[in-house]
């Protein structure tokens, strides 16, 4: 009999186990859930919800604010890129106008030829007319320095009448001859275009014109052909 019945102690043992794995089991499901309202605090606290996602609306509207800067950053780089692709582009072709050589007078119609003989003149013609009406517009045909400005040529001969002669840095000159009107005076720096005289018929002149000569010395018998020499400048004449 004593054999058979059941030690109570031992059943105790057994019951205590049991209820310990269960206290356990109860517990890790507890864990679990803990562990697993940290990652979903929507379900486990509305409050914590709002808050979380006010934050997120916070770190949204930063981070578009954070795009709006970079892209308007981006925007006022480009202005700048293009102001400065303008500035470059006007610089240039200010550059190039500078360099640039124009026609002395406008409406004009080109008669006497350089090299041309005839009664007017003691050797070869050593200019190029333009025919124009007195009183037109004379302007320098490139930048440079006043070294003749007068009657008599500016000091070449009376044949010239009222005459300009401009020193321009290339070393070469320009000349302007029977003029009605000089508007310059020697030592004058005129810009390339700038109105230097009125065209006139003064001189050895067969009728109104504008002579007008390239020459390598500031004096008579040092002339080019102005034509080609225009031509050479890219001026259409
Ligand atoms: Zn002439």
């Amino acid at each position: 009999m004593s054999k058979r019945v059941i030690n109570p102690s031992r059943n105790a043992v057994v019951a205590l186990a049991a209820a310990g794995l269960g206290a356990s089991m109860v517990f890790g499901g507890g864990a679990a859930f803990a562990a697993d309202s940290k990652t979903t605090p929507v379900a486990a606290n509305p409050a914590a919800a709002v808050a979380a996602q006010a934050e997120t609306q916070a770190a949204q509207a930063k981070v578009a604010q954070q795009a709006k800067a970079a892209k308007a950053a981006a925007a006022k780089k480009a202005a700048a890129a293009n102001a400065a692709k303008k500035a470059a582009a006007a610089k240039k072709a200010a550059a190039k106008k500078a360099a640039s050589w124009v026609k002395p007078v406008g409406g004009y119609t080109l008669t006497a030829s350089f090299n041309q003989g005839g009664s007017m003149w003691s050797h070869k013609h050593s200019g190029q007319d333009f025919a124009v009406p007195v009183g037109t517009t004379v302007k320098a045909a490139h930048s440079g320095v006043v070294v003749k400005a007068g009657p008599n040529g500016g000091g070449d001969g009376p044949a010239y009448g009222n005459a300009i002669v401009v020193k321009h840095a290339n070393g070469q000159y320009s000349q302007y001859a029977h003029l009605s009107k000089i508007k310059v005076h020697v030592g004058q720096t005129v810009k390339t275009g700038q109105t230097i005289a009125k065209s006139g018929n003064t001189g050895n002149s067969s009728g109104p014109h504008l002579h007008f000569e390239i020459r390598t010395t500031p004096n008579y018998g040092s002339a080019l052909n102005p034509a080609k020499f225009l031509r050479a400048e890219g001026v259409v004449i």
